[in-house]
């Protein structure tokens, strides 16, 4: 992601940084500092801000720490304004495993709460749980920070565990549901839950009034949505390999191809996206728009051997499509090769595998 700065590496995951996020920070100092108060008061704001999003980062690292004990990779954690990512390989599909992941998030922040709950009873800090939400411009001391920082722990704990996608409590419910129902019946009931909750925030949010309600209950519908579709497009592929659908009539481009030989055969056919071979070997991939993006940076004399993508992944006729759609999807590869043992029979790219969704979702729904 271009707009998130890496800031370390730790258990084999990057963090990132999302710049907005570095924007709120400037912008939350900026403002203490000119309403004049000394200048340590002055920065407790973006101190409580900074703890926050530690605490938000230690959340994350629970599901993807959990999520390695089933095998399961992290490739990144991004933190944005909003709160944090953790980008997991796939969510674990055994019930229980995905029941221990989704809680082990939440279960950080109600032990960050336990630790500063103790350590205000054992110092004596005087503290009140209510109002949950506090303004953090209000904070003038070392006390006031604790108390902040263990009320909005338990806002994350809560608002977690949220019974609706994409929050860790749609998942909970989720797995949950498995014990009885199937995998895609699970989310589609769960995703209905979630919405049906979203409605009822934005209905509240709109009467009381409150914005940050609404905006919530949109995330939510949006969110539950999403998962819903997921889940569906899984299924519609859970029966199929790559042989199913891979396509056995392509164009491959040779690498000292120019980029306006390579112009020409996109615009007398119907194929978008390229395999690049050089020797009798597959050296990388092209789509359109990195030929269009040639186009504009080379002109048509440069060869595509200076343009192709050479980030691809040789994918096996018989590899389920799920696995091959979520490979590709999280690398972003157009187009795949298929090979046989060790021979190229065919491609796979991103719209063979729509097609399959829609065509296997019509035989269901008939
Ligand atoms: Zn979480």
């Amino acid at each position: 992601m271009a707009w998130s700065l890496k800031i370390f590496r730790f258990a084999g995951i990057n963090v990132y940084l999302h710049w907005t996020f570095l924007l709120l920070l400037i912008w939350i100092v900026v403002a203490s500092l000119s309403s004049g108060q000394p200048t340590a008061e002055a920065l407790m704001p973006a101190w409580v801000i900074l703890s926050l999003f530690g605490c938000v980062l230690l959340h994350e690292f629970g599901h993807a720490l959990q999520a390695r004990r089933y095998g399961i990779t992290t490739e990144r954690i991004t933190l944005l304004p909003i709160g944090g990512v953790a980008s997991l390989e796939k969510m674990p599909e055994k019930p229980g495993q995905e029941l221990l992941v989704a809680l082990a998030g939440p279960a950080v922040n109600l032990a960050i709460a336990a630790v500063l709950g103790a350590y205000i009873l054992a110092s004596g800090i005087s503290f009140k749980l209510f109002p949950l939400f506090e303004d953090i411009s209000q904070v003038k001391d070392g006390a006031g920070f604790v108390a902040i920082l263990l009320k909005m722990n338990a806002i994350l704990f809560l608002f977690n565990l949220i019974p609706a996608f994409p929050m860790d409590g749609g998942r909970v419910l989720r797995a949950l549901l498995s014990i009885n129902f199937n995998r895609a019946q699970a989310t589609a009931i769960a995703a209905r839950i979630g919405q049906f909750l979203a409605m009822g925030f934005v209905l509240v949010g709109l009467f009381s009034p409150n914005f940050l309600l609404i905006f919530i209950g949109l995330f939510i519908y949006l969110g539950a949505g999403g998962e819903a579709t997921y889940e569906a497009q899984r299924t519609a592929l859970s029966n199929l390999t790559v042989e199913d659908v891979l396509m056995h009539q392509f164009t491959p481009l040779h690498a000292w191809e120019t980029i306006g030989q390579a112009t020409a055969i996109l615009l007398d056919g119907q194929e978008k996206e390229f395999i690049v071979t050089e020797d009798n070997q597959i050296i990388g991939t092209l789509s359109r728009d990195d030929i269009i993006k040639g186009l504009q940076l080379y002109g048509k004399e440069e060869r595509i051997k200076q343009i192709l993508n050479r980030d691809w992944v040789r994918l096996s006729p018989g590899m389920p499509l799920n696995e091959a759609y979520e490979e590709m999807s999280r690398k972003k590869l157009p187009i795949c090769p298929v090979f046989d043992n060790g021979n190229l029979i065919g491609v796979l790219n991103q719209e063979n595998i729509m097609e399959a969704i829609m065509i296997e979702s019509a035989k269901r729904n008939r």
